[in-house]
């Protein structure tokens, strides 16, 4: 069982009014690889915090670079039959959607495109060597979570009720009732369920008055390779987390409230999740939050990997902050 904490710092985009940066990436010597964010007190200018991380991705940082860094390193696990889950974690406005989906752009292309492509590939690959010895499919889910309700991204939201869908226990594991699945075959198939069930992401959110930022967004590709001898399945899931900013600060409505407390106690979870996990404590406490259950987070040892994106931003500072402390608390220095 594994995890990787690291940070991401995203560029001061040309719209900003705002230029004062106060989020730095450091190195702890020249020459050493980057793994500090430094950033000023609130309360006294003069005074930094440092945090540290597993690894530090600054301005520059293509998506490329990021996806080679961070994700293609797994692919090796995942078709040995570990489990791979991928989160981008931060404010709203500080690159969550743009790492995990990216732009139309080749180039511009996020984790999950690329995630996708680099299965495929292997995949194909895979058929190649065995001579058709070893078949490997390809199926994916994709729902999220609002207010700690499970929502299909597949099925239109017309079809939704206000409960959500139910989750069962069954050998050990939590089952999502009724959530679809689509086999894919190729980037093209990918793409087009990707593109219409973001849509159906939009349509839920318009209609419930809400953001799509207030819900947990998760991928979940299933890899299932046969032989003769047996099946050997395994998933990546890559996950858009609802914003992490303190929502009651803005926005008191009751409503809002709900929302914000069903977020910060599934982030919550999830950070102490990924601490015990780092601390490598037997006891994980991932029965405690819907999402990190549905994920079995921590079991079976799998790899996990948490980008905390950053804006430099002073006009993120204290939000920018909070998003720190929770994200690498054991880590501060
Ligand atoms: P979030 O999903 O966390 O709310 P977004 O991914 O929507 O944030 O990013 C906010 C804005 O910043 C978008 O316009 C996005 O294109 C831009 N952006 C974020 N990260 C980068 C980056 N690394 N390079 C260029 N633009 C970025
Ligand atoms: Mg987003």
């Amino acid at each position: 069982m594994s995890v990787r904490v690291v940070a991401r710092i995203r560029p001061l985009l040309e719209k900003e009014l705002d230029k004062d940066i106060i989020v730095h990436a450091a190195s702890t010597e020249d020459g050493k690889p980057t793994t500090l964010v430094r950033i000023p007190s609130p309360k006294n200018g003069a005074e930094e915090f440092t945090f540290a991380f597993n690894s530090v991705y600054d301005q520059q940082t293509s998506q490329e670079e990021l996806f080679t860094q961070e994700v293609a390193p797994h692919l090796k696990a995942l078709f040995q039959g570990l489990d791979v889950t991928l989160f981008a974690y931060g404010v709203t406005g500080t690159g969550k959607t743009h790492t995990m989906r990216g732009g139309m752009k080749l180039a511009e292309r996020g984790v999950i495109p690329r995630l996708l492509s680099s299965v495929f590939r292997r995949s194909k690959k895979i058929a190649k060597d065995t001579n058709g010895g070893t078949q490997v499919s390809v199926a994916l889910s994709y729902y999220e979570i609002y207010n700690d309700k499970v929502f299909d991204l597949l099925e239109s939201p017309e079809k939704r009720t206000p409960a959500g869908l139910p989750l069962r226990e069954a050998n050990g594991k939590t089952h999502v009732v009724g959530l679809s699945e689509r086999p894919c075959e190729d980037l093209k198939d990918f793409e087009k369920l990707y593109i219409e069930s973001n849509l159906n992401r939009v349509t839920a959110s318009t209609k419930l008055n809400a953001h799509s930022s207030r819900s947990h967004a998760i991928l979940r590709v299933k890899v299932t390779q046969t032989t003769e001898e047996g099946v050997l399945e395994s998933t990546a899931s890559a996950i858009d987390l609802a914003g992490s900013e303190d929502n009651r600060r803005t926005d008191n409505g009751k409503e809002r409230l709900v929302e914000s407390a069903a977020i910060n106690k599934s982030l919550f979870v999830l950070s102490q999740c990924i601490d015990a996990i780092s601390r490598g404590d037997k006891r994980i406490p991932f029965r405690e939050s819907k999402m990190t259950r549905i994920l079995s987070l921590g079991q079976n040892n799998g790899i996990t990997v948490m980008i905390l994106n950053l804006a430099p931003l002073r006009s993120y500072h204290l939000d920018t902050l909070s998003s720190l402390n929770v994200s690498s608390r054991a880590k501060r220095i």
